[in-house]
């Protein structure tokens, strides 16, 4: 018997009880080793009943005086209470709804009693706690608890988990000596042992930081491998100096802000020097990082290289086209366009172009990172939206071109945490400003019964002269019942604004329809846009003002956040209505964040807290697990440490080859899939 076998060669696991332990992903012997505890109880020593206070838990041993079986409600609800009493004071300990516990007590016996103390009307009470007979089954110690499914119990879970540990000395430590040395780690197996059944509070310390350590060391080790594996060599582009772009700034509509100029000094600085660049542009929604990049495809054009944007959505991909179409035709930059949706004809002469060196800068979705895309010499690639993208595709679009700088650009404000997880080898810029004269959007969260005043709030300002997004979550009515689909939200509207031009705009639509109603809405010509998340990223019509977003509890707060950021990107007032149908805890929470800040990066962090990283960015995308122990608020001192040490190991050891690193890349592979 050994640790990879199956948790049937477990005495007192069969088929059944496999199959539930199958839910918590538990198959494998050593997949005990990693389910740890949710929480522990500390029961090592009694109280006794005169120190035990309200809210907090305790063990006593004490003796039953009284059993009061209280059935005078209907037989469900019954009630059983014990006086109970140690040699220090009495205690009335209740069960609700046990009628199966009636027979489990005898008066005058002793038990030991772990729960937790509440009061009712000032007198102390033990509710539903856990009870043993002395020498029966009293497990000492601090006590683990764990994430249960139906078929298992606490103590069955327990016994199978010590016996999963037995085969502990099995597992192989795989964490380089200097780095146990630096960061004065435990072992694993003592680390193992010790967040299951710790002695005391101390080792558990100690096995925490070295499995939270793991964790992010194993993540973080992964994704700069998978980096460097398809990374840039050391020598990139030096981009000319005397390819300046103050003449293009100063001809724009508007001055740059302090961030955009501070933000374009550092890309400038990186593309003139001889080290290829790397840098995440971060900014929240309306900053203006579009004209960032701008300006920086335009130094590429002028140092004589040709230069890609890309962008996540068809949508942004060409209203990035037509934008840098219009703002570079007067200087006589070809940009052309590419997307999957081109015709063959259109698709051969845009890849011709491009191969040819006749197209200066190509904008387009991630049919750009398709084999048969070729440069003649690429010197620069910017990703709009990063966080929409795979792990590698950034690095596939990178190679593209010998080393050129690379410029990846976010307006999900990724937490910094997270920032550094998934781009570990980025420099980081921030515009931590918007654009002079923006007003702040006012948030409304309401209930359905408002929607018919909300509509009309939308009749006043188109009347006004404004547009209205209207956000659903489905296309049609066929998925769920309780949602206002985005089919029977614009048939509802059509009917009520006659006067107005409604329009709909989903996913599944034709790219020329999904296009014309884009341009449509662009020039003014459609009122109200009825649409699902597809106009969620990086769409820019200053004159909107109003988006107003049903069923909100079904959108994650980051998303909430990016769609409220379609509007107040001119000078008027904008408005940002939630409606929301359930009254659901998470929903009020997440409406309630939503309303009280306009901070993208308060909301993203946020956001990672109520859902986890997995469900942040999408897990099976990126490759990000969620964490089985790390916290990336909380643990953001141990992740700057980890990142160091990956760093390093990395340097050493890029496609981890060597034998003293085998078992980390296993381990990279079981955790991250993604080497
Ligand atoms: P995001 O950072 O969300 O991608 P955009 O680049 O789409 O934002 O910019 C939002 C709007 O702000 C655009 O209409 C853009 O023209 C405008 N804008 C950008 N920079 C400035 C500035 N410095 N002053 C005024 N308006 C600006
Ligand atoms: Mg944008």
């Amino acid at each position: 018997m050994g640790i990879s076998e199956r948790v049937t060669a477990i005495k007192g696991i069969g088929n059944k009880k496999a199959e539930s332990l199958k839910k918590l992903s538990i198959e494998k012997i050593e997949d005990f080793l990693c389910f740890y505890p949710r929480e522990y109880q500390d029961r090592r020593d009694t109280a006794n009943i005169k120190d035990i206070s309200a809210g907090k838990a305790f063990l006593i041993k004490a003796r039953v005086l009284l059993i009061v079986n209280n059935n005078r409600y209907y037989a469900k609800k019954q009630v059983l209470r014990l006086l109970v009493a140690d040699e220090s004071d009495s205690l009335e300990v209740v069960f609700f709804n046990a009628k199966y516990l009636v027979n489990s007590f005898k008066q005058d016996a002793d038990y030991f009693f772990y729960g937790k103390i509440a009061t009712d009307n000032g007198k102390k009470q033990m509710i539903h706690p856990e009870f043993f007979s002395p020498g029966a089954g009293h497990e000492k110690g601090i006590i683990p608890i764990y994430h249960l499914t139906s078929g298992i119990t606490q103590l069955e879970m327990r016994k199978w988990q010590k016996q999963a540990l037995t085969f502990a000395y099995e597992v192989v430590e795989y964490m380089p000596a200097d780095i146990i040395e630096r960061h004065k780690l435990c072992g694993i197996r003592y680390a193992l042992e010790n967040i299951h059944f710790p002695d005391d509070p101390q080792k558990l310390k100690e096995a925490r930081f070295r499995l939270i350590f793991d964790e992010l060391f194993l993540l973080q080790t992964g994704l700069l491998a998978v980096k460097s594996s398809h990374g840039p060599a050391k020598k990139g582009i030096q981009f000319l100096k005397s390819a300046d772009v103050g003449g293009y700034i100063s001809q724009l509509p508007y001055g740059l802000t302090r961030a955009q100029e501070r933000v374009v000094g550092e890309i400038m600085d990186d593309m003139e020097s001889p080290r290829p660049m790397n840098r995440l542009v971060q900014g929240d929604v309306g900053c203006g990082k579009t004209v960032v990049a701008e300006i920086a495809l335009y130094k590429a054009y002028m140092s004589g290289y040709q230069g890609v944007l890309m962008a996540p959505t068809e949508i942004l991909a060409s209203q990035h086209y037509n934008n840098l179409k219009k703002s570079f035709e007067p200087f006589g930059v070809r940009v052309s366009f590419l997307s999957g949706n081109l015709g063959l004809k259109e698709k051969k002469e845009a890849l011709l172009s491009l191969a040819e060196g006749n197209t200066n800068i190509l904008v387009g979705t991630h049919a750009i990172i398709q084999k048969d895309v070729e440069f003649k010499n690429l010197g620069l690639v910017i990703t709009d939206e990063q966080h929409r993208f795979g792990v590698n595709q950034r690095a596939l679009l990178a190679g593209k071109g010998k080393s050129p700088d690379v410029i990846v650009m976010s307006a999900t404000p990724i937490p910094r945490t997270l920032a550094m997880i998934l781009y570990g080898d980025l420099d980081i810029s921030v515009i931590d400003e918007l654009p002079p004269g923006r007003q702040k959007i006012i948030t409304r969260a309401v209930g359905k019964s408002r929607r018919e005043s909300s509509y009309e709030f939308i009749r006043k300002e188109v009347e006004a002269g404004k547009q209205a997004y209207v956000v659903t979550p489905l296309i049609d009515d066929s998925e769920a019942i309780d949602v206002r689909s985005a089919e029977s939200v614009y048939k509802d509207l059509t009917r009520r604004f006659k006067e107005f031009n409604v329009a709909l705009l989903h996913g599944e639509m034709k790219q020329s329809e999904k296009d014309e109603i884009m341009k449509m809405f662009y020039d003014g010509e459609i009122d109200v846009l009825v649409s699902t998340v597809i106009i969620e990223v990086g769409i820019n019509v200053q004159n909107a003002t109003v988006m107003l977003i049903e069923n909100a509890e079904r959108f994650g707060l980051a998303q909430l956040h990016q769609l409220r950021g379609r509007v107040g990107r001119g000078s008027e007032s904008s408005y940002c209505i939630l409606i929301t149908e359930s009254g659901a805890k998470l929903a009020a929470e997440r409406a309630e964040t939503m309303v009280k800040t306009s901070d993208g990066f308060i909301i993203a962090e946020k956001d990672l807290e109520l859902r986890g990283p997995g469900e942040f960015f999408g897990t099976k995308q990126h490759g990000i697990p969620d964490f089985k122990i790390a916290n990336l608020i909380k643990h953001i001192g141990i992740l700057e440490v980890v990142r160091e040490e990956a760093r390093r190991l990395i340097e050493l050891d890029k496609e981890l080859s060597m034998p003293e690193h085998a078992v980390i890349k296993e381990r990279i592979q079981k955790q991250l899939c993604v080497l």
